[in-house]
């Protein structure tokens, strides 16, 4: 089977904005039961010759039951469980936010592989900005743009490893 990548991160850090870039039209909705996985997009994902299921979590647009916030819990909960690595964003020109930080506590306490992006750091501030993301504890930001494309040299050589 291919590798799970989830896309993770607290809203607007530009995490749909990657999904898409690196899905294009491949995108598989596969699951319409109620809950948690409705706001689930999964796809196949491409960098260079990587092939991999992409998840994005995020999709806060349908209503269901309970609050936003234990909703975004659990489907970022579900999404990490299953990822054979998690790339968790941030937002290089908002800087470190204090829902990066509950976002992240769930990401280390899942134990699993993180490549941290700093995204919108397309730039000189945004390059700039992607270095408050090492107070995550989540090994260096890569930055990146995902609206852009730049960066993706290196999400190709951090993702290699896992194929
Ligand atoms: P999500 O909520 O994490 O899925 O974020 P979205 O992908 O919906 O993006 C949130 C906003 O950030 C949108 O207005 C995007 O156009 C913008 N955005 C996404 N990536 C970039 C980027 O690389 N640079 C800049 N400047 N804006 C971006
Ligand atoms: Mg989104």
């Amino acid at each position: 089977p291919l590798p799970l990548v989830a896309i993770v991160g607290r809203p607007n850090v530009g995490k749909s904005t990657l999904f898409n870039r690196l899905v294009g039209k491949r995108l598989a909705l596969v699951d319409d039961r109620p809950g948690v996985t409705r706001d689930r997009r999964e796809g196949e994902g491409r960098l260079g010759d990587l092939t991999f299921r992409i998840v994005d979590t995020a999709g806060l647009e349908s209503a269901a039951e309970g609050s936003l916030e234990a909703r975004m819990r659990q489907q970022t909960e579900a999404a990490i469980d299953e990822a054979d690595v998690v790339l968790f964003m941030t937002d290089a020109r908002a800087g470190v936010t204090a829902d990066d930080i509950r976002f992240a506590d769930l990401v280390r306490r899942a134990h699993r592989p993180v490549i941290l992006l700093a995204n919108k750091a397309e730039s000189r501030a945004g390059v700039a900005g992607s270095y408050e993301a090492y107070s995550l504890g989540l090994g260096d930001p890569l930055p990146v743009s995902a609206e852009h494309g730049e960066g993706l040299g290196e999400l190709y050589d951090a993702l290699r490893p896992f194929f």
